[in-house]
């Protein structure tokens, strides 16, 4: 039952996005933890971003925000909500600042973003919950920091046909140059995946 209603809220949240829904294999929800401590709240609407930092925000252009965003304080450590391999680790990755992909093997991949520091290098495997980084104002956050306002964990899992595919040369990486809206960066792109179908909803607070 799980299952079934955890993939009927992907495919939903895939549509809602003009996306095809194509899942091959349920992941297994209970193998991944939360990426920070506590339960930090959902960005609501700033002054940098009117929709605020939920799950399919609107964007400029009339893109969608696929990740979430999780306001939190400046050092606060991040952690791998699954594990695998690090696929990217870089600073001063576009709009997204200081940035780590971890790709898990199985088609999915975790983004963090902003980050300001960053503990893992690109080929380490890397286990559910081990700090790989600490949140910053990086990239384009450092319009919050202008305005006085808190830090956040710019966090996106995303679905792919496959493994492998965010490393050096990888389709993946194309992401470094488009907004940090969602924009696919290519057609073995599924689409961002809704955290809330994933991870605990301990997670975070608000919506
Ligand atoms: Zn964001």
């Amino acid at each position: 039952m799980r299952s079934t209603r955890r993939l009927a809220l992907v495919a939903s949240t895939a549509i809602g996005l003009g996306l095809t829904p194509t899942w091959s294999a349920a992941a297994q929800s209970s193998d991944y933890v939360c990426p920070l401590k506590g339960s930090p709240q959902i960005r609501p609407p700033d002054a940098v971003a009117s929709s605020g930092g939920g799950f399919d925000a609107s964007r400029s252009g009339g893109r969608r925000h696929g990740a979430l965003d999780l306001n939190d304080t400046e050092g606060a450590p991040v952690f791998a909500v699954h594990g695998g391999t690090v696929a990217l680790s870089a600073g001063a990755w576009g709009p997204f600042g200081s940035t780590i992909i971890i790709d898990h093997g199985d088609g999915t991949y975790s983004l963090y973003a902003h980050l300001s520091d960053r503990m893992v290098h690109e080929g380490d495997s890397i286990s559910a919950g081990e700090q790989i980084g600490s949140v910053g104002y990086t990239g384009n956050a450092a319009a919050l920091r202008a305005k006085g306002l808190p830090p956040h964990l710019h966090f996106a899992l995303i679905q792919a046909t496959k493994s492998g595919l965010a490393g050096p040369g990888g389709p993946l990486r194309r992401m470094r140059n488009l907004d940090d809206s969602w924009e696919s960066p290519g057609a073995e792109f599924t689409g961002p995946v809704n955290p809330e179908s994933y991870l605990p909803s301990s997670c975070w607070t608000g919506s």
